[in-house]
């Protein structure tokens, strides 16, 4: 049996894979089992930070693997702890939980907000509320939080203490909050999985402003958003927030598994030994991964990442067929006269690999794409629009 028929035969049926097997690659450049180039704008979802077998990544996890690769949280190991303190150093957050996925990253904010709630608010205070539209992840409780309907037809009951409003509508939220329930509101800057849509600024600072006063928890998931995506370290920088817990994952380690809540100083002492934890939380080799993409993301590099947006969002907007071009940095969505899977389908017959959310096509290139592949890409995708 080849790949294809292997995967079909054991592996669950739950992805729907692009009929593609990709056998190796070099930064922004993939190749597939017939030897056929394509341009990468999908980073494994916004994974490869800097692109397949990147030199100083390969360095990185390479140094790492041949000296210890995993000891467990039993013990001390420099890579995560040094990985903490540049996450806390960039961001004015106060302390770190490593997990090894954006829902386990999420699953973590949900237990920080209900224990910090539990004990200054009251054992009633426990409610979660999201944006509709949203997504958080596929554990039964991080479904709960997606406020997206289809996502939990299949699997009732679902986690209870999650309530979901319409972005930019803050007197749902006040109503939701109204009886001293709502510990906390989780956030995407940017909503990825629900087509690209940024939040309105000035429905965030109201919603910030209201969470302070309220003393209700601030949470934002920068799970797809985050480690530079949006020209910033974290997309809630573009926002003037100053979260109280953050969540993030995807892009962190460059292409291994890895997850972080970074808590705030509200809520930077509510674990204590034994509340929460991972076997494989923190590991060492996805850390020295992690910390060799987060020491990248100078100052210098994420106005590089603002300029490579600007760049390749002015050769697609206004391109014939494409209606308009959402999003933040290099985390784009289009929207397309022609159905997105058609232009998605046509951009991979021609070299280019992309991703739909919703009904946009997504872009998600490597941070550090180099100029003449975006340009390159950009034309394919401009001519598999064109009605
Ligand atoms: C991808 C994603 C998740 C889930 O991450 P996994 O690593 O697949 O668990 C959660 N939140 C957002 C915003 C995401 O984009």
């Amino acid at each position: 049996m080849n790949t294809f028929e292997l995967d079909q035969t054991y592996i669950a049926g739950t992805y729907k894979r692009f009929p593609v097997e990709i056998v190796s690659g070099k930064g922004s450049l993939v190749t597939d089992v017939d030897g056929k180039e394509y341009i990468d704008m999908g980073s494994g979802i916004a994974v490869t930070s800097f692109g397949i077998a990147d030199d100083i990544w390969v360095a990185a996890v390479e140094k790492q693997i041949r000296s210890v690769q995993h000891m467990s949280n039993l013990y001390y190991t420099a890579p995560c702890a040094r990985l903490a303190q540049a996450l806390c150093k960039k961001t004015g957050m106060a302390k770190v939980f490593f997990s090894n996925s954006g829902a386990e990253a999420n699953e973590c904010a949900i237990k920080a907000a209900r224990k910090w709630a539990s004990e200054h608010k009251g054992p009633g205070c426990s409610t979660i509320v999201t944006l509709e539209n949203s997504f958080h992840g596929r554990t039964l409780t991080t479904l709960s939080a997606t406020g997206q309907e289809h996502y939990h037809e299949l699997y009732q009951p679902l986690t209870p203490g999650f309530a979901s409003f319409p972005a930019g509508d803050m007197e749902a939220l006040k109503r939701l909050c109204a009886d001293g329930t709502v510990a906390a509101v989780l956030i995407e800057c940017v909503q990825g999985e629900g087509g690209v849509v940024p939040l309105d600024p000035a429905f965030v600072k109201a919603l910030s402003a209201f969470l302070k006063e309220q003393d209700i928890l601030l949470m934002v998931d920068e799970v797809q958003t985050g480690n530079g995506r949006s020209g910033k370290m974290y997309a809630y920088m573009n926002y003037g927030l100053q979260p109280d817990v953050v969540s993030t994952a995807k892009g962190l380690a460059g292409g291994l598994p890895m997850g972080a809540t970074l808590l705030g100083e509200k809520v930077k002492d509510v674990f204590s030994f034994g509340d929460h934890g991972s076997t494989f939380g923190g590991n060492p080799v996805a850390a020295s991964a992690a910390l060799s993409v987060v020491e990248r993301l100078t100052d210098g590099f994420l106005s590089d990442v603002t300029r490579k947006s600007e760049l390749i969002r002015s050769l697609l907007e206004g391109a014939p067929g494409i209606e308009s071009v959402s999003g933040l940095g290099l985390m784009l969505g289009l929207k397309t006269e022609k159905p997105a899977g058609e232009v998605v389908a046509a951009c991979m017959a021609n070299g280019v690999l992309c991703l739909t959310a919703k009904d946009k096509v997504r872009l998600l290139p490597a941070l550090n794409i180099p100029d003449e592949l975006l340009r390159k890409a950009a034309e394919i995708i401009r001519e598999a629009c064109r009605p």
